[in-house]
């Protein structure tokens, strides 16, 4: 059946894989975009103007609990997909407010919403890993207790709690997606990974750029954004709402991604020094292309976190498809485009 669905933050990275998964199966799309966003409709410019004409938008932010009652109760949409947030770790530590009361209002007005004024939609929850902080060991699941480290992570936490206390007393078909790091060519610039390979990209075409990281060896379970919308859209398509871990059970360190963008452009790394000191040089030319900046330490930074699958795999048979390497390329034939 064609459904009526509602994405928030459509003009994100995930907002253009989702539209266009949802788009394919033929649903009616609407999308929430900020009246003052300076991404204007971000990610959904990359869909073909075919598709981008089927869009319906919405101006409005998440935070006004009048603009969603309306908006929820008027269109009696059957599902909605909650994906707008601050969605960066890192403003979330200089903006701790900020962060949290976007957050935390949008998932309120939304569950709220639903279930005040169109009880019978559903609801997906773009929740986070970063809810479960460092992993102390083995992989995280459903039932891992959570143990934020930052102000997202909290905002990710109370999500995923009132999603299931809604659940519980009112009924609400709610379901979150607790989402390990994913990647793709829309990834937003403020993030580590999109950073590098735009640095790897501009070093391969010769400019004199060296690119400034902080902790190098920190450790992240990294997919491709348009599998796990994949793995949303199954959640949601469930009969019986539930929660549901999006990973891919494996580990590798921002050096390793480094080192992988580089040897894609054809430049081998030679790394030397310790901690603060630490280089990459350009081993064909000398050329230091990589070096440590303190500034970018995070205070409390996750030093790893590794989902563990299982549940999504065996309900729901989702797989992640794409491997990390396969991701990087990705990336950076897109810039190479650009
Ligand atoms: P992005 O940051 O790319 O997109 C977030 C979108 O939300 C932006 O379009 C932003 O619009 C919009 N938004 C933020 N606040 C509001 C608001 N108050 N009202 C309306 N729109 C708003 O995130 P992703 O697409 O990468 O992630 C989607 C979701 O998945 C997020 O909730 C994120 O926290 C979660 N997630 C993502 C992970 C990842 O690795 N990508 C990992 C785990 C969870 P604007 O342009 O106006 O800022």
């Amino acid at each position: 059946m064609r459904k009526k669905v509602l994405i928030t933050g459509i003009g994100g990275q995930d907002g253009y894989f989702l539209s266009k998964l949802l788009l394919l199966r033929g649903d009616t799309i609407h999308g929430l975009i900020r009246r003052d966003s300076p991404n204007g409709i971000g990610s959904i410019k990359h869909l073909n103007t075919g598709d981008q004409a089927k869009l319906t938008f919405h101006e409005g932010d998440t935070k006004s609990k009048d603009f969603i009652d309306e908006l929820i109760r008027f269109s009696q949409f059957d599902e909605i997909y909650h994906l707008a947030a601050q969605s960066s770790v890192a403003r979330s530590i200089q903006h701790p407010r900020e962060t949290i009361e976007n957050n935390v209002l949008g998932i309120t007005n939304i569950a709220t919403a639903i279930r005040d004024k169109s009880p019978t939609t559903k609801l997906l929850f773009a929740g986070s890993s970063e809810m479960f902080g460092s992993i102390v060991e083995g992989k995280q699941n459903e039932r891992t207790p959570p143990h934020p480290q930052s102000p997202y992570g909290l905002t990710k936490e109370l999500g995923f709690h009132l999603i299931s206390s809604y659940r519980n007393h009112y009924g609400l078909w709610g379901a979150t997606a607790i989402l390990f790091n994913h990647e793709s060519e829309f990834r937003g610039n403020q993030f580590v990974t999109s950073k590098i390979i735009r640095s790897v990209v501009r070093i391969a075409n010769g400019d004199d750029v060296v690119l400034s990281l902080g902790n190098i060896y920190v450790k992240r379970d990294w997919g491709y954004a348009e599998d796990y919308m994949k793995g949303v859209i199954q959640i949601m398509d469930q009969p019986i709402p539930d929660d549901y871990v999006i990973a891919t059970g494996k580990l590798h360190s921002v050096k390793d991604f480094v080192n992988t963008a580089f040897s894609q452009v054809g430049i081998s790394l030679q790394w030397t020094g310790n901690d603060l000191d630490e280089i990459a040089q350009n081993k064909e030319n000398g050329k230091i292309v990589v070096k440590i900046d303190e500034n970018l330490y995070r205070p409390g930074d996750i030093k790893g976190t590794c989902g563990d699958p299982s549940k999504a795999k065996e309900n729901l048979k989702w797989e992640p498809k794409t491997s990390l390497s396969k991701i990087i390329e990705k990336m950076i034939v897109h810039y190479l485009k650009k």
